[in-house]
Order: structure tokens, then C-alpha cells, then sequence
């Protein structure tokens, strides 16, 4: 089996081959954590943004959507204790010159210890087949105890001490687990720094009067400075929800896993406007919703899971991440946070403003709570895209590569085939494109020998191959060949926009969410 990096560099060079992902301004070299989308990529990227706000938005009589500017006033990142607390722990490797963030440095060491106990129960669930109880074996095989406290004992002092802004204390845990540069192996390490994170820039025409802004680092505040005129002009009452996808920018230290951890990246936020003390209740709603969500498109149970912050941050009093089987491991995909009344309450603070709902029931003003979720969209592509990309042993001894993405995202529904260039075969081809071109992204490819075009269509993702030949003259039927199960039917070209829209339609897909 090929090793984790292996699977990676695939998933790279594959985006690169096939038109999803390129790094920014390759000619000049790139930029380090920029990227930017291809032909494909912007579609499965689209289809991603539409997946989410079709189940946040069109799917909530009580969510409805913005789009805030990219630019805010600079009080804003005050008010939001980004000026203030918004900081990475950066540390240094004094032989390698290598940055790293001092926290996920501690974090995959701790990744290594779950790695161990998966091997673990892998072993025994061998062992014991069918009946095999995996919580309980958690719970009581002392190896796997000793390991599960380990990492939690690491964890909770790792998260006490940032808390504390202790860095000394999280350099010290660094050198007592013996971890080393992942580069160079060296274990000399510079003193862990506070970085922050936000990018400056300057509004205005002269130095003398420009102003100091920052890119925005998350689309939140956009919606937290809007909470009265959408309240009022959207007639809103509590409990009710914002959403929004947009860029957001942050001076990454460590930015070396390709677009999971971007420069510029596009979140897809919603903040959820609640009752204080209801937070608990719409925390566990939320979660659940979310994972739901994930669960529809239909990538595996197993590949996700639930990670409760130990260190919160400073606006949250309960945080959870649905976490992601990343090609390098599991890693946080979506953040869901009650964000309690910190935001408005701060904005009101340093605007003068109120930033308060009148509940007609009670008769009483309240500064709502916040229950927040917040995935990044180009994370979501890299979970999507990564999971998706399969190479497949054939029953006759070749193989091929499949990229099995979820039919409801891929870029390319359906692509039409002439099985020859000739005998007025490519004509009928462009027919039906012509047709199914109204709704759904189609494609028509008559180079190459049929089985070169299906693995072409393979690879790019397309779950459909319509293959027109000579018997469609006589009797307007197809060949419809599925791209996971390479099966392939006979069909009338009359029926092919049922067949296409039953596997692709997103309410197909979302209302497997109510199940
Ligand atoms: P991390 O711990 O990985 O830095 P975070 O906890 O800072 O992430 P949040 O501020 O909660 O992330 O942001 C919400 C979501 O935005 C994350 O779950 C992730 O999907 C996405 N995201 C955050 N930073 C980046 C980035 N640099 N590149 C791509 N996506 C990002």
C-alpha cells in the first residue's frame, strides 16, 4: 500500500493534471499557500457552496444569507479581540530554519499516540471479528488506556499553559516529548513567539491620511455588525440565523498542506441568534445537523468524528470540531462554537450602539447568544476531492484511476461519446448535448478509442458516459456507462435527463439529512 505522503502528492498532482487546483502565479514560482482553481475545480467548488447554502439558507425558514465587504472599519477587529488575541505560537528550528506553529507541532505528536491506538484496535478487531466491542475494548485494554490518557494528559497541559500565554511552559512540553524538526530531525529549538495572524493594508489615496485595515481573517464580524439591520429589515425573531461564504485572509505560519491551509481562503459561516441559556440546547443541535450534513454525501461514517475543544477561544464557552480522515490524518474540516453574547456585546461597547432584541413575549431587551458554524470551503474541496480519488484494481489484471466524487458535486455530469467520428454519429452526439446542455454541465470528447475516453471521464469524475453508435440510428437508444460501477446500460435518449437528474439532484441528496 502506498504511505500517506505518497497518497498526497497524488491528490496534487492529480488536482494540477485535471484542472482542479494550480498554485498561484506558477510561473513566477507560485506563492507560498495561495491557490488557485481550474476549469473543474471551480465547478466542484461551486457545487460545494451550493450544497451548503441550500441546507443552511433555502432548507431554514429562519436563516437567511448576506454578503459583507471583504474591507471593515478597523475597530471592528478590536472590538472582535483579533488586534489583541488573535495569535498563533510560532517556534523556530535553529538548524533547519524551519517555522512551525508550536501547537500543531504538539498536536501531530499527540496524532501519532491515536494513530498507535487505531493500529491497535485494527488488531484486535481481527482478532476477535464479529464480536469485537470497540468501546469496550477503549475502555479497558491497558495499552490503549495508557495511550488515550497520555495524549489527553498532553492536550490539557498544552492547552492550560496557551491559556495562560505561558509559552515557556509549551516550549518545555515540546522538549520533554522529544519532538523533533519533522524536516531535519534536529531538536534545537528557537523560544516559542506570539504571532498575529491578520493581514494590514492601508485605505486611502496619501500616507499622510491613509487608514490601517486588515483583510479580513473570518467572515463572522460581517454578520455581527449587520445583526440589527437584518433583525429588522428580514423581520427576524429569535431564534434565527445568518449565513455567509466569503474569502477570508490570514498570514498562515505554517502553510505547507496544500489548500488546507490557505493565505486566501473562502469560509461559509452562520451565526445563530438565540435566548441566553439556550446555548447548550442549540450547541448539541447544531452539531448534530452539521454532521449530518457531511453524513448525506455519503463518504463514510468512519471518516469523521467529534473533537471537543480543550483550550477555548476567547469568545467561546463550548467548542467542538468535526474533524475529517485527511490523507495525512484526522484534522479539523468544520468548527461549530457557542460564541455566547461576547461578539455583540463587544461591538455594542466600542460602537455606542445597541445591539439588542426586543422579545415581545417577555416585554425585555436582550443582547442574543451566538451559536456559530463555520467551515472552510476550500477544506471541504480538499476533503471531497481527496477522499474521492481511487485507484482501482481491474478484474483483468489493469487498473485505473477513479476520482468517485459525490454525483451531486461533480463538476461534469454527463459526457457524450460518438463511438466513431464518422457515419453521422457525432452529430446526434451534439444533439443530445444540446439538449441535456440546459441542465446539466455536459461534455462532448470524440478523440481517442472509447475505453481511453471512459478513463478520462474517470479520472475528471464525471459519474455519466453516453456513448452514441450505430444502433442509436435505428433506434434513439444509448449506451449509459456508471463511472463507479463501470456497468452499462441500454437506454432511450428520451430518458436520459430522468436518469441524470434522480443521481445528481441535491434534494435527492440533502433529504437523506432527515433520515
Ligand atoms: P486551525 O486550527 O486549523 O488553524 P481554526 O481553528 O483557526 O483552524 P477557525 O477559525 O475555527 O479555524 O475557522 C473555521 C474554519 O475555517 C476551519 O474549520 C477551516 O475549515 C477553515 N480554515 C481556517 N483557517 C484556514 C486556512 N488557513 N485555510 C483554509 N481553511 C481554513
Amino acid at each position: 500500500m502506498a504511505n500517506q505522503e505518497d497518497i498526497f502528492k497524488k491528490v496534487i498532482s492529480h488536482a494540477k493534471e485535471y484542472g482542479y487546483v494550480f498554485q498561484s502565479s506558477e510561473i513566477y514560482d507560485g506563492l507560498s499557500a495561495v491557490y488557485d482553481y481550474g476549469h473543474n475545480g471551480v465547478e466542484l467548488k461551486n457545487n460545494i457552496r451550493q450544497y451548503w447554502w441550500k441546507a443552511m439558507v433555502q432548507l431554514n425558514e429562519n436563516i437567511v444569507g448576506i454578503d459583507a465587504a471583504i474591507f471593515m472599519h478597523p475597530t471592528t477587529w478590536k472590538a472582535s479581540g483579533h488586534v489583541d488575541a488573535f495569535n498563533d505560537p510560532l517556534i523556530d528550528n535553529k538548524d533547519s530554519k524551519k517555522r512551525y506553529r508550536a501547537d500543531v507541532l504538539i498536536e501531530d505528536y499527540v496524532g501519532k499516540i491515536d494513530a498507535k491506538i487505531e493500529k491497535e484496535v485494527a488488531k484486535a478487531e481481527k482478532r476477535f471479528g464479529e464480536n469485537f466491542n470497540k468501546q469496550k475494548f477503549l475502555e479497558t485494554n491497558p495499552r490503549v488506556v495508557e495511550y488515550l490518557e497520555q495524549g489527553k494528559s498532553i492536550l490539557s497541559r498544552m492547552a492550560k499553559s496557551l491559556e495562560k500565554e505561558d509559552l515557556a511552559d509549551v516550549k518545555a512540553l515540546i522538549e520533554e516529548l522529544d519532538i523533533a524538526c519533522p524536516m531535519s530531525g534536529s531538536k534545537n529549538w528557537t523560544d516559542v513567539k506570539q504571532f498575529n495572524l491578520m493581514f494590514g493594508t492601508k485605505l486611502g489615496a496619501s500616507a499622510e491620511n491613509a487608514m490601517d485595515l486588515y483583510l479580513r481573517p473570518e467572515t463572522a464580524q460581517g454578520i455581527f455588525v449587520n445583526f440589527l439591520n437584518v433583525q429588522k429589515a428580514g423581520r427576524m425573531k429569535i431564534p434565527f440565523g445568518i449565513a455567509q461564504t466569503g474569502k477570508a485572509f490570514r498570514n498562515e505560519i505554517v502553510a505547507r498542506q496544500f489548500i488546507f491551509r490557505m493565505r486566501e481562503f473562502e469560509q461559509m459561516e452562520m451565526q445563530f441568534f438565540i435566548q441566553p441559556g439556550t446555548q447548550q440546547e442549540w450547541y448539541e443541535h447544531w452539531k448534530e445537523h452539521r454532521m449530518k450534513w457531511h453524513l448525506s454525501l455519503g463518504m463514510g461514517e468512519d471518516n469523521y468524528r467529534f473533537h471537543d475543544h480543550e483550550k477555548l477561544a476567547h469568545y467561546a464557552d463550548a467548542a467542538a470540531d468535526i474533524e475529517f480522515r485527511f490523507p495525512f490524518g484526522f484534522k479539523e474540516l468544520e468548527g461549530i462554537h457557542s460564541r455566547t453574547d461576547f461578539d455583540l456585546g463587544s461591538h455594542e461597547k466600542y460602537s455606542g450602539k445597541k445591539l439588542q432584541y426586543f422579545d415581545h413575549e417577555t416585554n425585555r431587551n436582550y443582547v442574543p447568544y451566538v451559536l456559530e458554524t463555520s467551515i472552510g470551503l476550500d477544506r471541504m474541496f480538499l476533503a471531497v476531492f481527496s477522499n474521492s480519488l481511487q485507484e482501482e484494481e481491474l478484474e483483468n489484471g489493469t487498473s485505473r484511476t477513479v476520482l468517485k466524487l459525490p454525483a451531486v458535486l461533480a463538476p461534469t455530469k454527463a459526457a457524450i461519446l460518438p463511438l466513431v467520428k464518422k457515419d453521422g454519429l457525432p452529430k446526434v452526439a451534439q444533439q443530445i448535448m444540446d439538449e441535456l446542455k440546459w441542465d446539466f454541465n455536459v461534455t462532448y470528447d470524440e478523440k481517442d478509442a472509447v475505453g481511453r475516453r471512459y478513463r478520462r471521464q474517470d479520472a475528471n469524475g464525471t459519474p455519466f458516459c453516453i456513448t452514441v453508435d450505430h444502433q442509436t440510428l435505428e433506434d434513439q437508444t444509448v449506451t449509459i456507462r456508471h463511472r463507479d460501477s463501470m456497468d452499462q446500460e441500454r437506454v432511450a435518449i428520451s430518458a436520459l435527463k430522468g436518469i441524470i437528474h434522480e443521481a445528481v439532484d441535491m434534494r435527492t441528496w440533502l433529504q437523506k439529512m432527515e433520515a
